[in-house]
């Protein structure tokens, strides 16, 4: 049954150090990468996701293929089901929760505003009423975002900085996320960590992403718009390599302290914490579509368009001194080399055709034929 599942994915190999953890959105981008990183190191971790078809579900099959190839069984829910999630934390003492399910993308919101308002908001709270209910209380780990400083120019954007100007729907529910996990850490005395990831890309990216679209659009030879804002000024962002944020979003479950409950304890309250994690270096979407040509060795149909006013930002940049000092993140992949590795993953695995995978006989998954 699926109960054993549940149990035997979350069994620790590592003992005595290892974790337990449940990662929502296991079947998406980051959580398919962090989830593999930590059943590698051998911690207890098992998966939550609605596999919604925000986009190409058939990606988010063939990444569960591949987690349950190592074990990992990731139960298909919702995370504002919570009587799945306390029946999950009846059947697991999980240690910690990396929530990272939630409505991604920006554009999006114009049309679907109530799908943010469902995951990140509603979805939230459901995940945090669950761990504050469990005993033991789990520490949580979540996906906040860049995008929560908004139109603020102040860079690099540090924690300290203002996030009162969101410019998207998705930045202000993921500002409400913060505050909201403020009254968790302050009335249930849950240790809680909000991580504001800095544009993620890498192998197993999000089609609604510039890499994976600009790559597409390149190969078929269409043209690409590359937005730019007022007086041509040049849109950039901190794009940050999957692995990185990985190495940051572990090292945040690792030095994470335990929940206390709503007393806290004799050395004061639980935890709770905001990192960056980010790359430090902008690059502008112009160079980005040059180093994606290099690699594609096709030559772009560049289109220059004024941005429209959808809910992006012209620049991001990080400031990660804080995660340096507290987790030792180190992000150490640039552009050029986080690109090689997508791209040749791209030229390998992407299949319009919808299946991105072929089981080898009884071994291991190759790509699909295409
Ligand atoms: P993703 O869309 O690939 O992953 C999210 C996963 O959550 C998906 O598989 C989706 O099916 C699942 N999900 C969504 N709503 C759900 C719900 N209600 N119940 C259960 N599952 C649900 O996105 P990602 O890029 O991997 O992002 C992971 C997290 O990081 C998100 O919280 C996102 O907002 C945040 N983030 C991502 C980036 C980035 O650049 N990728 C930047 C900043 C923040």
């Amino acid at each position: 049954a699926w109960e054993k599942r549940v149990r035997d994915s979350a069994r620790i190999r590592r003992r005595p150090f290892g974790i337990s953890v449940l990662v929502t959105g296991a079947a998406g981008f980051i959580g398919s990468h962090a989830t593999n990183a930590l059943k590698r190191r051998g911690d207890g971790v098992v998966g939550l996701d609605n596999f919604n078809d925000y986009y190409d579900p058939s990606l988010k099959r063939a990444r569960q293929a591949l987690l349950s190839h190592s074990g990992v069984f990731v139960v298909e829910g919702d995370i504002n089901d919570g009587p799945l999630l306390r029946k999950l934390f009846d059947l697991v003492a999980f240690t910690h929760v990396l929530h990272l399910a939630a409505q991604a993308g920006v554009r999006y919101a114009l049309k679907n505003p109530g799908s943010y308002i469902h995951s990140n908001v509603a979805g939230l709270v459901s995940v945090l009423e669950a761990a504050r209910s469990a005993n033991p209380q789990p520490a949580i780990v979540w996906a906040s975002s860049s995008s929560v400083y908004g139109l603020n120019t102040q860079v690099p954007f540090s924690e300290s900085h203002r996030t009162d100007s969101p410019a998207s729907l998705y930045a202000a529910t993921k500002k409400a996320g913060e505050e909201i996990a403020h009254v968790y850490n302050h009335i249930y005395g849950l240790s809680i960590t909000s991580l504001r990831f800095f544009t993620v890309y890498g192998p197993w990216g999000r089609p609604d992403m510039a890499c994976f679209f600009f790559t597409r659009d390149i190969l078929a030879g269409k043209p690409i718009s590359i937005f730019q804002g007022p007086d041509d000024a040049t849109v950039a962002r901190d794009f940050t390599y999957i692995d990185d944020i990985v190495q940051g979003s572990i090292a945040s479950l690792d030095t994470a302290q335990k929940s206390t409950g709503s007393g806290g304890t004799k050395q004061g309250p639980a935890q709770l914490r905001v990192f960056n994690l980010g790359n430090t270096s902008p690059v502008s979407v112009v160079e980005l579509v040059s180093i994606l040509e290099r690699h594609l060795k096709v030559k772009a149909k560049r289109k220059f368009v004024k941005m429209p006013r959808n809910g992006d930002v012209l620049f991001t940049h990080a400031n990660v001194s804080l995660a340096k000092k507290e987790l030792s993140y180190h992000p150490n992949t640039n552009l050029q080399t986080g690109l090689k590795r997508f791209v040749k993953w791209y030229l390998e695995y992407y299949a319009p055709s919808g299946s991105y995978l072929t089981k080898k006989g009884r071994g291991d998954y190759v790509p699909a034929e295409k």
